[in-house]
């Protein structure tokens, strides 16, 4: 017999001890375990385990483990590894599978010496006892990492409810302003692939800073709740309504055109005019004026999110002009765009001969994809969320090796371009950009100097100053680094990163003497994380300057080789923290998030 059940604890014996402690609970509830042992003894392990309060499923030998666990929603699991390997292949299945990968597996298996212990460990068990295995220890064990889950759901817990706090209005409870760009950012993404309209909508109340001074910031308060209840009441379940300010609320309404949006708008702003807003004086009634503006792929092209809401905006001073207390829509105009030749292209387009045209075709071609485009593009929408999670996965471990193989030349540059990605990382989560942005900065920081690869070792090794022919060899690494990745599909949205990053604002760099906004602003944002760091690394011949000097030095390249918004934004940021407090994480291959080795 595998288990001994003649173990049950004896009175005075330490298996007693261990039976009699605290309950199988989680937090308020019974601890649910689910056995899935090969093993006659399991009910005598089920009664055991429920006179410690847990509730326990049994699975009949041979049945599936998945479902079962996706059904009871375990807290903990007990799997038997059978010697063909199945427990083994379940043991992956329940780590890959959302709901089950952060459940506790305590493995029994037979025959298991402790290298085949350590392996099931290394498989991702939290534990692994060898059969026969004592019903007291195996007891024990269940205790121990219940505890430590009763630990890790209660932080979880508490770190979503943080993340609700740090996303919502304390006010309103209405998402806040910086959640809600992140919204914003993620519906235009959408908007502009599945060519479906995106409407917004922003209020702001009337007069109501003569509200706070009749009746005092209280009633004021009250009045900022009444109409982010109204919204609430309106809003459709895609819809996102958020307190963007003072007392400005914003309404954001994905898949609405610009005749429903009227509609919408107009009977939202009736029910306004007829809350009551209770005083001490009687009732009060207030009014918004709302400014509105529909965004549509077909008709606008690629545009940034800030156009659709500095659009919004200019109809809502129209609004506030005509007289308050109405809506008015203006349309979304390309032209105004200052962020337009910023924006990344979002599908990568297959031309085969004019690569460097094609890597920017999609943001400077002007004019979005035509109506029959955008069927197109719902499909290659479709395959590409589908596909999305795979490659991005191999990308990231791709990415591994090859700056593996140019640490192999230089082990200076692999950390170099781990700094440069959290510098980046930092600075372009500072300057607002969208998370696929910033996750497309990470990895070309990874590998913007990827190109050194082809430059002659004598060249990068060289201790003295390099000659002007050497220096030209040296200067052609974005262009090598630019045209090793994008014969590789899924490095292609890299690619004008990785070609642009030592060009300078002023026009002075290479290899094209872009300036301005000419360059990509990712790349400018490399340009600069790469500046601070080359800054404050020690180098061969001169020592690393202190963190003022860098300062001062970046300051004095501000407008010259360097956007001056983006050092701005590092220097705000230089203020509070250490760049590289960004944590880098990488995907590994089964998907799974992966910190970055330290940064030396
Ligand atoms: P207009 O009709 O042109 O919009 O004028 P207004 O008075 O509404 O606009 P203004 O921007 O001059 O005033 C906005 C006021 O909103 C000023 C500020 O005191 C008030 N406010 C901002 N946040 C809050 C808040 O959280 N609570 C309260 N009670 N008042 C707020
Ligand atoms: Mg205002
Ligand atoms: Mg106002």
């Amino acid at each position: 017999m595998a288990l001994q059940a003649s173990d049950s604890p004896r009175p005075g014996s330490r298996g007693a001890v261990l039976a009699a402690g605290p309950g199988l609970i989680i937090g308020p509830r019974p601890a649910r375990v689910l056995v899935a042992l090969a093993d006659g003894t399991q009910h005598t392990l089920q009664r055991r385990l429920e006179a410690l309060g847990a509730d326990v499923r049994l699975l009949p030998s041979g049945a599936d483990v998945l479902p079962a666990a996706r059904e009871h929603l375990p807290d903990v699991i007990l799997l038997e590894l059978a010697p063909d390997g199945a427990g083994l292949a379940t043991l992956a299945a329940l780590q890959r599978e959302p709901i089950t990968h952060a459940v506790p597996v305590v493995a029994l298996a037979r025959n298991l010496d402790l290298d085949g212990r350590m392996a099931v460990l290394d498989a991702g068990a939290a534990d692994c006892l060898a059969r026969p295995c004592s019903l007291t220890e195996l007891v024990a064990r269940v205790r121990v990492i219940l505890r430590a889950k009763a630990r890790e759901d209660l932080l979880r817990r508490r770190v979503s409810f943080l993340e609700e706090l740090a996303a919502s209005d304390p006010l309103t409870s209405l998402l806040n302003r910086r959640a809600f760009l992140d919204r914003l950012h993620l519906e235009m993404g959408r908007a502009a692939i599945t060519g479906e309209p995106l409407s917004l909508a922003i209020l702001d109340i009337d007069g109501f800073k003569a509200v706070n001074d009749r009746f005092g910031h209280y009633v004021g308060d009250d009045a900022l709740r009444q109409v982010a209840r109204v919204l609430v009441e309106r809003r459709a379940d895609d819809d996102v309504v958020c307190r963007y300010g003072g007392e400005e609320f914003v309404w954001l309404l994905p898949g609405v055109d610009r005749d429903v949006l009227l509609d919408r708008l107009e009977r939202l702003r009736e029910m306004v005019a007829q809350a009551e807003v209770p005083t001490g004086e009687g009732a009060l009634s207030i009014s918004v004026s709302i400014g509105a503006s529909t965004y549509a792929v077909d008709a606008h092209g690629r545009v940034s999110a800030h156009l659709l809401l500095a659009s919004a905006d200019a109809a809502l001073l129209e609004a506030k002009h005509q007289g308050k207390n109405r809506v008015v829509f203006l349309d979304v105009g390309r032209a105004q765009d200052p962020e337009a030749t910023d924006l990344p292209p979002e599908i990568p387009i297959d031309t085969g001969h004019d690569w460097r045209r094609a890597a920017f075709a999609g943001e400077r071609g002007g004019g979005g994809p035509s109506a029959t485009d955008a069927l197109h593009l719902w499909d290659v929408w479709h395959d590409r969320a589908e596909a999305r999670r795979d490659t991005l996965a191999v990308l990231h471990s791709s990415i591994k090796i090859l700056t593996a193989a140019l640490g192999a030349r230089d082990a200076g540059t692999v950390a170099h371009c781990q700094r440069v990605a959290s510098t980046a990382v930092a600075v372009a989560m500072e300057m607002g950009l969208a998370p696929d942005e910033v996750e497309r900065i990470k990895l070309a920081s990874l590998v913007h100097d990827i190109g050194k690869l082809m430059i002659p070792e004598a060249i990068l090794q060289k201790p003295g100053t390099l000659t002007p022919a050497e220096w030209e060899v040296v200067r052609q690494h974005p262009e090598r680094g630019a045209a090793m990745l994008q014969d590789a599909e899924p490095y292609r949205h890299l690619v004008d990163l990785i070609l642009y990053h030592q060009e300078s604002y002023d026009g002075t760099g290479y290899p094209d003497g872009l300036a301005g906004r000419d360059i990509p602003l990712g790349a400018r944002i490399i340009r600069v994380a790469d500046t601070f760091d080359a800054m404050t690394s020690d180098r061969p011949y001169r020592p690393r300057k202190t963190l003022e000097q860098a300062k001062a030095e970046l300051r004095e390249m501000a407008g010259r080789a360097l956007d001056p918004n983006v050092v701005e934004a590092l220097l705000r940021l230089l203020k509070t923290m250490a760049p590289l407090d960004v944590a880098l994480t990488m995907r590994r291959e089964d998907g799974h998030l992966e910190a970055c080795d330290p940064v030396p």
